[in-house]
């Protein structure tokens, strides 16, 4: 890092010496995309603030007179000051990353991410994936984890949406241009560009690279937008999920091996890999073609040695949705590295397949990733569970429940979310270090604000979301070229005293964003009672190639234009981080209807939780989990139904009652004094108890905890003495394989003593050292954390043969001896089984008690 600096050259213009920090403060993502600093932008310009969000833009188009006048503002000074020193503090002060372990136990996360959701003035992400990465970021940053992001600067992004007079979505692609970003380019000290390239087929792809400051840590962006580069290689990096399957691949292989190489460049040394879904995953591979180098090892010995320090999580749901790609079209991109590598196409091949002789399938990059982890998870409990069921083929013969996969529940980045005024409240309540160490007594403390004051805050929520709504409608219907009198008519209800409900996602199939029209008449109904009545925020894009989702949106915004209940339901256009932060703090009510188990976790949800809006969820992703009656309400029975019309209409015949007879009455039912004290009672619940569990502090503690730390220790095991044990493990998993499909069980029995089983048993291990192979006997958990597996010791070798023991074991007699039925697993004390081999032998028949 040393020789390298961001070049002063490169700021919009001289800023008087006075505002010099400005520019400081306009740069970090972690410090400016809070409302913090909201004051100070908007004082500069109100219009380009409330449009953008971007500070940096706003540098860029000031003008010089404005910035002088500024520079003489007393008060405008003495916030810049504040500001700085608040930041200034922020980073100088201990950590509780710093203060809970010792540095050289991490040296640095390496944060992979195909997008990151940081601010509104960074449009490189389309949704929650990035949202999440963007979290993670900031909260890193706060916790003083040494993480560093990795990405991809697209030129023009996620599409930006608007709608035509008849509801039909529009997509665009404005483009981004990087010196109007908050983004720096990364230049050596001669000034020359970073040189960072990979290796496509026939020519090689030049990259540029840039950074990003959030708060203490750095994201690095890759782009292909280079001179050098041919013309379609210059728009690789053009659009996020946009462009061919062949775009794809090139863009994974820019963001992994790219990645990796340009932590090289930058001498930047990780110690984990952290893959946040499979987009990165060809990362592992650069990874491990580094140590080899290195240590001149042979490539499967540097996988092993360095797979011990990467960590993939998944957030996919379904094994449809995973990036898979034709054999030929990867054969051909994987070329220039087999031969650097000096390994057969095949072996790189079978690490993204199932079954490697199958000519036909094609290469799945969750496969690639999880070959070449030592950890994986996915992203909320239940997701956990479904992702054990779809990476079971990838472990033929092990029961789910032992599928080494776990689960860290996504959290979201509170002081990124949370308003003005829900800061003060919580400030209040308890501190204002509350979100930058382990969260400890936050829960008894906001227990003690008082009903009153709770009310209170929620009105200001509700009343400053009512104004913003007004100024986009405003604006979306000026864009379409429609007059103010419609507008005005659309608007004029919408009424700060009103139960607000808000729905806001990508508007994709499985999430159902238009279970609530299933009887339309039943909503206008609810939303139109004069006692009662309910407003209605939606918001949502639909990915330009789902005609489905589309016919969503154009439900919607039918609905809006053409219903009864005009004026009580908007959709508002082009869904983004600034958009979401405007509702997740204003609504009382957040809803979310996904199809079981396809929300892999969800998050938006989480974001209304230190705001006091309360959810109304199917019991899917983290709601499965979270969901307790004092706190929210549920839909669905916590089953899967598949995709089953009659199984939609009896969910939203759930929704409308619940609506009608729970949740209305608790908003309105009112004390002497005007409170709804049931209504505040749930929230004090669910701000209490579930912002702190649901927070991205929770959520990166734990991966450091139980992740980053025992990976990093792992990895240094594995690299030391030029990767010795990963020699050892790699001469163990080849001994492993060549003996195992000649292992075979012998004869045996049970004896009873009333309390116990007896069980022994032969068993005949081939040539293979006896200490590699572990004997069991297993049986089916009778609940969920009953014990499933007791070890068969290895008693006397049987006379007269090779390898031939007799193994022994003592187990409860509390259920039929039948129930337990040996097996053999490869065992060695420092390798991850199943996950480094997953072979099983079990014996075909069980033994019986006499
Ligand atoms: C939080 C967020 C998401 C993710 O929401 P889900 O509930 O996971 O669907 C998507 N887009 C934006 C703009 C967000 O802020």
């Amino acid at each position: 890092m040393a020789n390298l600096h961001t070049n002063p050259s490169y700021l919009p213009r001289p800023l008087p010496p006075q505002l010099a920090g400005l520019a400081e403060l306009a740069l970090d993502v972690r410090w400016n995309w809070n409302h913090a600093a909201d004051r100070l932008w908007e004082s500069i310009d109100p219009e380009l603030w409330n449009a953008t969000g971007n500070a940096w833009l706003i540098l860029e188009s000031v003008s010089h007179r404005r910035l002088e006048k500024l520079a003489e503002d007393e008060t405008f000074r003495s916030e810049l000051e504040r500001l700085l020193a608040t930041r200034e503090k922020y980073l100088a002060s201990s950590s509780w990353f710093s203060e809970t372990h010792a540095s050289d136990e991490l040296n640095g996360v390496a944060y992979l991410s195909m997008e990151f959701g940081l601010g509104e003035a960074l449009p490189i992400y389309s949704g929650g994936l990035g949202i999440l990465a963007g979290d993670h970021l900031k909260t890193a940053s706060d916790l003083g984890v040494p993480l560093i992001g990795v990405g991809l600067l697209y030129q023009q992004g996620y599409f930006r949406q608007s709608l035509d007079a008849t509801g039909e979505q529009i997509a665009s692609y404005p483009y981004n241009d990087p010196t109007l970003l908050p983004v720096m380019p990364l230049r050596d000290v001669e000034g020359e560009w970073l040189r960072v390239s990979i290796d496509l087929p026939g020519r090689e792809l030049h990259l540029r690279a840039w950074q990003v400051q959030a708060g203490r840590n750095r994201l690095y962006l890759l782009d292909s937008n280079h001179p050098l580069n041919g013309p379609a290689d210059r728009g690789i990096t053009a659009e996020l999920y946009g462009g061919s399957v062949e775009m794809r691949l090139q863009q994974e292989l820019v963001l992994g091996i790219g990645g990796w190489r340009l932590l090289r460049a930058l001498a930047i040394q990780c110690d984990v890999l952290h893959l946040n879904e499979g987009h990165p995953a060809f990362a592992v591979l650069e990874r491990a073609a580094d140590f080899m180098r290195r240590s001149g090892t042979d490539f499967s010995t540097a996988l092993r040695a360095t797979a011990a320090g990467n960590i993939f999580t998944s957030h996919t749901p379904v094994d449809a949705a995973f990036d898979r790609f034709p054999k030929e079209l990867i054969a051909q991109y994987l070329e220039p590295l087999t031969r650097s590598l000096g390994v057969e196409l095949e072996e790189l091949l079978a690490l993204g397949r199932i079954n490697g002789p199958d000519a036909h399938e094609p290469f799945n990059m969750a496969y690639l990733a999880l070959r070449c982890s030592a950890r994986i998870n996915g992203v909320s409990q239940l997701h956990g569970e479904v992702s054990r069921s779809i990476f079971q083929p990838l472990f033929p013969g092990r029961p789910r429940h032992e599928i080494p996969i776990g689960h860290v529940t996504n959290g979201v980045h509170m002081p990124s979310w949370d308003s003005a005024h829900a800061d003060r409240l919580w400030t209040n309540a308890c501190g204002k270090e509350r979100w930058l160490g382990a969260q400890e007594g936050l829960e008894a403390g906001f227990r003690a604000v008082d009903d009153e004051t709770l009310w209170d805050f929620r009105g200001r929520q509700r009343q400053d979301l009512i104004g913003h709504l007004r100024q986009r409608l405003v604006r979306q219907l000026r864009a379409r070229g429609q007059g103010p009198a419609l507008a005005e008519s659309l608007i004029e209800r919408l009424d700060p005293n009103c139960l607000t409900i808000g729905f806001a996602r990508r508007f994709a199939t499985y999430k159902r964003p238009d279970l609530l029209l299933h009887d339309p008449q039943r909503l206008e109904r609810l939303l139109n009672d004069s006692e009662r009545p309910v407003q209605l925020v939606i918001a949502g894009k639909a990915h330009p190639k789902d005609r489905l989702g589309q016919k969503m949106v154009r439900r919607w915004s039918d609905f809006m234009h053409h219903s009864r209940a005009q004026g009580r339901m908007v959709f508002v256009e082009d869904y983004a981080i600034g958009l979401a932060t405007e509702l997740v703090q204003g609504v009382d009510l957040w809803l979310n209807t996904p199809l079981r188990p396809w929300e892999a976790s969800g998050t938006s949800g989480m974001k209304v939780l230190v705001n006091g809006g309360l959810n109304i969820s199917e019991l899917d992703g983290w709601w499965a989990e979270a969901y307790r009656p004092e706190a929210g309400w549920s839909i669905g029975d916590g089953r899967e139904h598949d995709s089953d019309p009659a199984w939609d209409a009896h969910e939203a015949e759930q929704l409308y009652s619940l609506l009608e007879n729970e949740v209305v009455p608790a908003f309105y039912n009112r004390n002497e004094q005007g409170i709804p004290t049931a209504w505040v009672q749930r929230l004090r619940e669910s701000m209490a108890h579930l912002t702190p569990t649901f927070s991205a502090n929770r959520m990166v503690r734990q991966y450091t905890e139980d992740y980053y730390l025992p990976a990093a220790a792992e990895w240094r095991r594995r690299v030391d003495n030029n990767g010795a044990l990963a020699e050892e493990l790699e001469a163990w998993r080849h001994s492993i394989k060549k003996h195992w499909p000649r292992l075979h069980f012998g004869g045996g029995g049970v004896e009873n003593d009333g309390e116990h089983y007896l069980f022994r048993l032969q068993i005949f291990l081939d040539e293979i050292d006896p200490d590699f192979v572990a004997a069991q006997l297993y049986a089916v958990p009778r609940s969920e954390d009953e014990q499933s597996v007791w070890p068969l010791e290895r008693g006397q070798p049987l006379p007269g043969t090779v390898n031939g023991f007799t193994f022994h074991a003592r187990v409860p007699a509390d259920r039929p001896a039948e129930h337990y039925t040996p097996r053999l697993v490869p065992h060695h004390p420092h390798a991850r089984v199943p996950l480094e081999s997953p072979l099983i032998l079990w014996r075909h028949s069980s033994l019986s008690a006499p």
